[in-house]
């Protein structure tokens, strides 16, 4: 008996949708299902890598290359994809999604991937001239904004108001950042790190005004000329970015009567409690474990969504590894690790702080081992203390030990030898791709970095981790040349430099980040 073809109604061709769809290529290869997936999306472009838009406002990375990878494909399941057309109504008795363009798609299931939107600081200021980034056509419309050195204001010292500000201070504009709480990341960082963090943020050529709250927008006629604060400050600037947190996109789903709170609500099999035929993922959907507005956990969920749907039985999962945050900013280095800005309850908590050298590290150790930590300024001992967190393995008894002397082995940065990192070193930590798949993907000949990142998935996330992909490409292409090719004896010092007119939605190509910003 042949099974029956399924059809999947896919609203939204963000990163999570296109997660979904690359994972049910993944597992109707390993287990042939028929299905008829159509994906209504209605940003115009080719899907691209939203995590990088702040990194390319600080010119770390290209516009132009941002495009995820092509989703795997499998036999037996055919993708229809709409760019540039919204789905309206989503007609639950006559299972039907009406889209914009007057076309109408039959479902078994409808997935809702709509994602969220920059929310305003002030109703209605968008109209007013402040920016947001969230799009692509946000990013480009900021850059041709900041073309030239300006006063600008950031509203919001989060994580992406404080990437934006270091971004456009990077292009030359005096950028003073409106924070409404008493230090920057106050959802993150403790008093005392939040302070040295503000230093940093000084010394890279960012002001931060704490306990600041927006009250208007100054026009002159029609060019926005300033801000008003509530404490009755006015600041002059000529660019004003809000980043004041984001709205799940719930319109769809709240005009078909499915519940919605902050998101749409979906119980732990990621289907809407109020019709099973109904699913949501990624920024859109808020599930038992809330609306987190980040990657990692779309990600997990496109991953369970798509066993599901092909007809697999679920597989334990690891956590969604979103308790480490990384600020991704020019010269303001912070890493925190676990739930909040408090050190747990009950565990052995150690602070070296340095605000005259800008730096603050803080670790907290119970049973052995890493659970929370946060470093401002100090590279080498995040990275050493994320390594230690994630293997979670145990460490020395005293925590003061792992911030004098970090884990020398336990770290991947882009200046380590690659022949000496451990094979199961974890390399890409977004997609928890090690060195050995790696490794693996060069001697299946992946010998470019998007053949890697379409394999892999790694570079596809944040980003962070191209220069060491790089590096062991560079190296394995040393010791593992095409066949008309030496093998060179420079392999652990060869420079890492290729050039890979590939799309892999990562910073760049394979360049390093010192070529990058020169
Ligand atoms: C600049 C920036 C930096 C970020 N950095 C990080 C980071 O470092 N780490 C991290 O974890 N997260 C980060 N995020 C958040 C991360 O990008 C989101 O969590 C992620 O993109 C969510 O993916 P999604 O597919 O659920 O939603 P989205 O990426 O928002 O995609 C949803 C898509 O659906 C479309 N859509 C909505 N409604 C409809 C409709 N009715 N019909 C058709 N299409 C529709 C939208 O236009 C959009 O294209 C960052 C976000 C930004 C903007």
């Amino acid at each position: 008996m042949t099974t029956p073809t399924r059809r999947i109604v896919l609203v939204g061709h963000g990163m999570v949708a296109v997660r979904l769809l690359d994972q049910l290529g993944r597992v109707t290869t390993e287990r042939p299902t028929p299905l008829d997936v159509t994906v209504v999306g209605d940003e115009p472009h080719d899907p691209y890598n939203r995590l990088l838009l702040s990194e390319v406002l600080a010119g770390r990375a290209e516009l132009g290359r941002l495009t995820l990878p092509e989703p795997t494909g499998s036999p037996g399941m055919t993708v229809r994809v709409l760019r540039g057309v919204a789905a309206t109504v989503l007609d639950r008795d006559r299972r039907v999604v009406h889209c914009d363009d007057g076309s109408e798609h039959p479902y078994d299931t409808v997935v809702l991937a709509t994602g969220s939107a920059a929310r305003e600081p002030l109703p209605g200021c968008a109209d007013e001239g402040v920016r947001m980034l969230r799009t692509i056509d946000d990013c480009r419309e900021l850059l041709a904004a900041c073309s030239y050195p300006r006063r600008a204001v950031v509203v919001g010292g989060g994580l992406l108001g404080l990437e934006i500000a270091c971004g456009l201070a990077g292009r030359g504009a005096a950028v003073q950042v409106l924070h409404r709480g008493t230090h920057v990341l106050d959802r993150q960082l403790p008093p005392a790190a939040g302070a040295v963090a503000g230093a940093a943020l000084a010394h890279a050529g960012v002001e931060v005004l704490t306990e600041a709250d927006l009250e208007s927008v100054r026009r002159d006629d029609d060019r926005l000329v300033g801000v008003r604060l509530r404490d009755g400050r006015e600041l002059p600037a000529d660019l004003v970015v809000a980043s004041a947190g984001v709205v799940p996109r719930t319109e769809i789903a709240a005009r078909a009567g499915l519940p919605v709170r902050t998101g749409i609500v979906v119980d732990d099999d990621l289907r809407s409690p109020a019709d099973p035929r109904v699913a949501a993922i990624g920024d859109c959907a808020e599930t038992p474990d809330g609306c987190p507005g980040l990657l990692a956990p779309g990600w997990a969920q496109a991953d369970r969504l798509a066993r599901d749907l092909a007809g697999l039985p679920p597989v334990p999962t690891a956590p969604a590894p979103n308790a480490v945050v990384k600020l991704k900013a020019v010269g303001v280095d912070v890493v925190t690790i676990g739930d909040g800005p408090e050190p747990p309850a009950g565990a052995h908590t150690v602070t070296l702080s340095d605000p005259m050298g800008r730096r603050h590290v803080q670790v907290s150790v119970a049973d052995d081992r890493v659970v929370a930590a946060c470093c401002v300024g100090a590279k080498r001992v995040a990275a050493d203390l994320t390594a230690a967190y994630e293997r979670g393995g145990p460490v020395p008894p005293d925590p003061a030990l792992l911030l004098l002397d970090g884990l020398p082995t336990a770290t991947v940065s882009a200046t380590d030898d690659p022949t000496t990192m451990p094979s199961a070193t974890t390399v890409c930590r977004c997609n928890g791709v090690t060195k050995k798949d790696i490794v693996d993907a060069h001697v299946a000949g992946d010998r470019d970095l998007s053949a890697v990142a379409a394999r892999t998935r790694a570079t596809t996330g944040c980003g962070g981790c191209t220069e060491v992909v790089c590096g062991l490409l560079a190296w394995m292409d040393d010791v593992n040349p095409p066949n008309d090719v030496e093998p060179s004896n420079d392999v652990a010092h060869r420079k890492h430099s290729r050039n890979d007119p590939g799309n892999f939605g990562a910073v760049t190509s394979c360049t390093t980040q010192k070529e990058i910003s020169r």
